[in-house]
């Protein structure tokens, strides 16, 4: 079972994400992770892609995508995957979809989890907070820049998996137990 979480900045991906993956055994790919990790170790990569990220904008499609394609090809990701924070263009998910049908696998499903503005500004202010300002983009304005490139460039995606059939929405405002119990409602009828 391959999913992709799909949701704006602060929507709690990476919450479910983690939860997900322990109950169904799926890897957890998220490219905000691996681009992080490249820009603490330095990488070349990391190197391009480290002022982008701290603007809060997209980085290169070709960056990500060539992240993704060598992260799926490794043996954790056989029994399936989740993706969080990709695609987030509809170029990176056209990428996506040639590059599983290749292996012969497909994009099961993808959870929106449908969270309002006002109340993602409340929470990564909250973030920001408690982490002391542990990511460098966790700050109001690149959140205002997150959220923009998210509406833009990302939620046209929405109509995409819409169309194939595969789309899910769930409202992300409910209790982080109620969001993880309905997404896995959803996966459990797919299995
Ligand atoms: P995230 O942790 O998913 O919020 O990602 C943090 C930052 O990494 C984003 O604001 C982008 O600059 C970059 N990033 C992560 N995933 C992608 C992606 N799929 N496409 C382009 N940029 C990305």
């Amino acid at each position: 079972m391959n999913i992709v979480l799909f949701g704006p900045p602060g929507a709690g991906k990476g919450t479910q994400a983690a939860r997900l993956k322990e109950k169904y055994g799926l890897a957890h790919l998220a490219t905000g992770d691996m681009l992080r990790a490249a820009v603490a170790a330095g990488t070349e990569l990391g190197r391009k892609v480290e002022k982008i990220m701290e603007r809060g904008e997209l980085v290169p499609d070709e960056m990500v995508v060539a992240l993704i394609a060598e992260r799926i090809e490794q043996p954790d990701c056989e029994k399936g995957f989740i993706l969080d924070g990709f695609p987030r263009t509809l170029a990176q998910a056209e990428a996506l979809d040639r590059m599983l049908a290749e292996h012969g696998k497909r994009i099961d499903a993808v959870i929106e989890i449908r969270v309002d503005d006002d109340r993602l500004i409340d929470r990564i202010r909250r973030r920001i907070a408690e982490s002391g300002g542990a990511r460098s983009d966790d700050n109001e304005e690149t959140l205002k820049t997150r959220l923009e490139v998210y509406h833009r460039q990302t939620a046209p995606l929405l109509p995409y998996y819409r169309q194939r059939g595969v789309l899910y929405t769930v409202d992300g405002m409910q209790p982080i137990d109620e969001v993880t119990r309905q997404i896995e409602a959803i996966l459990d009828r797919l299995r």
